[in-house]
């Protein structure tokens, strides 16, 4: 026992280039990790000497020492000490990226940084690369632009969203990315499969809006853009890979564990953009169908109310006479039953009126920005979300929890796939 009678934890000393792997799996168990003495980091953020960091049941870590360190951990979790790690690769990654930006920076005729964009299928470290890569230009005092394109398991905003994001510090240990005024546009569900017509749109629309805040920002259009994707690479998924390249006109790709991924992008892209194949490593966890939904779960309680620093979200009645609710994409017909001209996939984004009802249940909503069923819906980006939690037909109202107090906007709301059960 420790003097102040707290329990003390096991010591691990790391050599130059290793890193500590621990998976936190009992329910309700609280990790703690402190940095003794030397250098660590985390997904590319260092750690503070001293400080105890905690993490909680589901997380998944890697902590990484370029040169040697004494870490203690308290609390109960698979852990193992690994030698073996691709971190040199991400690291020449890194400094091969820096370069693009100096040559941005100092050369007349370059006129931005890098635009890379991390591809691979599922369980491969995607989001883990994309996180060291931004860490690294945030510690060189860049500030890249982080795309998430993955609607399953992104990091901003919720589930079902695809967004950017200007990333000026290194994100926080357990937590992320600060998320002060994403960019998000709604897809409304988890899997792109589920319309990738609409996805198309949001991607181009995405891409658009990007360049356009490049182009007012030197600083952030010197440090490029970081994209992460997600882990559906064949057939309509691979489509829509070359086309986010294209929009976001990339100029490096990099293909993490795929070498088939690898020969076809390196066939079908442009010969100015750089294709590279990097290994995995071995510490990325397969993740479980259940801990995928309970991952999701955790991202809108986290939206809603916070995590490490709570959040006090509101929860009011609103009139199903006062709202004007829509979803995208009408049920497919045959291509023989549409107007003549149309074809059934144009469907896919047509803007559809949803009546109020218990169908709403538990169901996400986006507000758009857009104010009337009249603007172009599709593509004006999201204010926030908000969830049902009751529906009242007697009185025909329905409780919604928000993040901002009532009244809510009078703009148009999206109807998500996505459901939340709110257990407060
Ligand atoms: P992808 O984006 O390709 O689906 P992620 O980057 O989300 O994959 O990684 C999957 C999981 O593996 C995450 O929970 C992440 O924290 C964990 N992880 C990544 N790299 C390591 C590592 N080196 N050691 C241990 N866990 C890791």
């Amino acid at each position: 026992m420790a003097e102040d009678g707290e329990p003390k934890g096991k010591e691990y000393v790391l050599e130059a280039d290793a890193e500590l792997r621990f998976e936190v799996e009992n329910k309700n168990e609280n990790v703690i990790l402190t940095l003794k003495s030397g250098y660590a980091e985390i997904f590319g953020t260092e750690l503070v000497r001293g400080k105890a960091y905690s993490f909680k049941t589901g997380a998944k870590i890697a902590v990484f020492t370029w040169q040697g360190c004494t870490l203690e951990l308290g609390g109960e979790c698979d852990c193992y000490i690994a030698k073996e790690t691709p971190m040199m690769f991400y690291l020449n990654c890194h400094a091969c990226l820096e370069q693009l930006r100096m040559k941005a920076e100092n050369e007349s005729d370059v006129k931005r940084g890098p635009i890379t964009m991390i591809v691979g299928p599922s369980d491969v470290g995607k989001s883990t690369v994309c996180r060291i890569l931004l860490n690294y230009a945030v510690r060189m005092g860049r500030t890249p632009v982080f795309v998430d394109l993955d609607v399953g398991q992104g990091a901003i905003s919720i589930p079902g969203a695809i967004g950017a994001l200007l990333v000026e510090r290194p994100a926080a240990i357990g937590e992320g990315f600060s998320e002060q005024a994403p960019l998000v546009y709604n897809f409304g569900h988890t899997g792109i499969q589920k319309n990738t017509q609409l996805m198309n749109v949001l991607v181009g629309r995405l891409a658009e809006v990007v360049h356009e805040r490049l182009q007012a920002n030197k600083k952030a259009n010197v440090s490029g853009v970081i994209i992460n994707t997600c882990g559906w690479v064949k057939n309509d998924g691979y489509r829509l890979l070359k086309h986010a390249a294209r929009a976001f006109e990339v100029d490096v790709v990099l293909v993490l564990d795929q070498e088939k991924l690898y020969n076809e992008l390196s066939r079908d892209m442009p010969q100015f953009v750089k294709v590279v194949l990097l290994p995995k490593s071995g510490g990325v966890v397969e993740r479980s169908k259940a801990y995928r939904a309970e991952a999701r779960d955790d991202r809108i309680r986290h939206y809603f109310y916070g995590n490490k620093t709570p959040l006090h979200p509101h929860s009011f009645d609103v009139k199903w006479s006062d709202l004007k609710i829509y979803k995208i994409g009408a049920p497919p017909l045959p291509d023989s039953c549409m107007p003549l001209g149309m074809k059934a996939e144009d469907n896919m984004t047509k803007l559809v009126s949803v009546q109020p009802g218990p169908n709403l249940l538990h169901h996400i909503l986006a507000l758009s920005f857009a104010a009337s069923p009249e603007d172009d819906i599709i593509t004006s980006n999201i204010a926030g979300y908000i969830c049902v939690t009751n529906v009242d037909v007697e009185n025909q109202t329905l409780t919604v929890l928000s993040p901002q107090p009532r009244p809510l906007p009078d703009t148009v709301l999206l109807l998500c796939d996505l459901q939340f059960m709110d257990s407060h």
